[in-house]
């Protein structure tokens, strides 16, 4: 297990081939990289490892290949789906799991053109849905006349808390030193070594990973203005039928529409004794929501919460709606375009490599981005297409 000490203790002068700050996401999985390449690293985690705090909170993230956003993602997706199988079959634990994902809006919206510009590039298995079909497939959705369905089966969600969990556990098998209830303070460039000072100790390293999330520009001044951290609101509803919405019986969903900002989307009822909690049917509203200071978050349900989840139930999944049985605030890092940045870190490119920005939709790209992060660190380089992600294009 990692350790998590209750009381201060100094590790001066500890030396570390790379120091990961922050074991969230990212950061579980580039430890998790780096030990099995046989490096000795230290993972400073200022909460628990998997934690309410930063963007992995909630049971399940969503993980599609016919990638609306950029087709430039769909080579890294491949990657990400083998690397999250081999997690699988070294833990004997499962992730990923295949559910499908139905997509519906207006033909003429980005989700709609970007997913099927994504799977004709690169051979995506991709269904073309025709309403009445959809009317017996996905009974519980009112989709309009207009409105164009797709279906990608390979699509489904992982399940983040616990791959994070696994990734840390593996990781300090492997000879990694993991800190939960580290924070880390400063870290700083001499020499050739980076020097890290956390609220319990001073270590230097030859290389620095920084894996901070929606506090990434606070260690680093320079991305502070351009990452924008929001606060975005997710809910567990009670539907009126339960077991129409259970793992099995319903699929994953992302919809658009010509109303609402980015898109509506959520997932089945996942069984709370193989999940944990919350139990309850989850959906979520994936769009630029009120920015917050990722330490002074309101984390309470609003009026705007209430009525983006009404929109969406009373229009899209009419007669479902019994009850509100749980919710959670989360954050999102906001890159200007809302694509990550995976690099060297512009100005100290020999020693240091972040991953930061990931928008909302960087979760399903852990298990290939610790990779990336790992030979970034150890090579320089990675032969991963990450030229589109440059911390220098803003
Ligand atoms: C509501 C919501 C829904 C989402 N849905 C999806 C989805 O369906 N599919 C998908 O692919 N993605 C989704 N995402 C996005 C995805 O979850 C994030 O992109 C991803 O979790 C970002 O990972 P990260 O490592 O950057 O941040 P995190 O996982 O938050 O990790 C950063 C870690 O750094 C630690 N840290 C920060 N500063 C320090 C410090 N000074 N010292 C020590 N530790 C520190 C933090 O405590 C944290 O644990 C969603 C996000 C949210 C909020």
């Amino acid at each position: 297990m990692w350790s998590n000490l209750d009381s201060p203790v100094y590790f001066m002068n500890s030396f570390f081939d790379v120091i990961v700050i922050g074991v969230g996401s990212m950061g579980s999985s580039t430890c998790y990289h780096l030990a099995g390449r046989g490096c000795k690293v230290l993972g400073l985690e200022q909460f628990d490892i998997a934690h309410e705090f930063g963007a992995h909170a909630g049971q399940s993230r969503i993980i599609r290949k016919a990638y609306f956003e950029n087709s430039d993602y769909v080579p890294l997706l491949e990657r990400a789906y083998e690397n999250w199988r081999s997690l699988e079959a070294e833990t004997g634990t499962q992730v990923y799991f295949k559910t499908g994902l139905v997509y519906f809006g207006p033909p003429d919206q980005l989700l709609m053109k970007g997913v099927k510009e994504s799977a004709s590039l690169y051979n995506v298995a991709l269904e073309n849905v025709d309403h009445s079909s959809a009317a017996k497939r996905f009974p519980s959705f009112r989709i309009p006349a207009h409105f164009e369905i797709l279906f990608e089966p390979e699509a489904g969600f992982v399940t983040p808390e616990s791959a994070i969990r696994l990734f840390a556990q593996q990781a300090t098998k492997k000879g990694a030193d993991i800190r939960a209830k580290e924070k880390a303070v400063e870290w700083k460039q001499d020499g050739p070594q980076v020097v890290v000072t956390s609220d319990r100790g001073v270590y230097s390293c030859k290389k620095l990973v920084i894996t901070a999330g929606p506090w990434a520009g606070k260690l680093i001044p320079t991305l502070a203005n351009k990452l924008k951290i929001t606060r975005q609101f997710v809910a567990w509803i009670n539907p009126k039928k339960w077991n129409d919405f259970e793992l099995g019986n319903f699929p994953c969903w992302l919809m658009t529409d010509e109303f609402s900002q980015g898109c509506y989307y959520g997932f089945p009822i996942l069984n709370e004794s193989e999940f944990g909690p919350p139990r309850g049917l989850k959906l979520a509203h994936h769009f630029r929501a009120r920015q917050t200071d990722p330490d002074q978050v309101d984390r309470q349900i609003t009026l705007e919460d209430e009525q983006d989840l009404n929109y969406v139930l009373d229009k899209y999944l009419p007669g479902c709606y019994e009850s509100l049985l749980s919710y959670k605030v989360c954050l999102y890092a906001n890159s200007p375009d809302e694509d990550f940045i995976i690099d060297k870190l512009p100005g100290y490119e020999e020693q240091v490599a972040v991953a930061c920005g990931f928008s909302g939709h960087g979760f399903k790209f852990a298990s290939v981005v610790g990779e990336i992060l790992a030979d970034l660190a150890l090579d320089g380089k990675t032969k991963l297409p990450i030229g589109f992600l440059s911390a220098k294009r803003f």
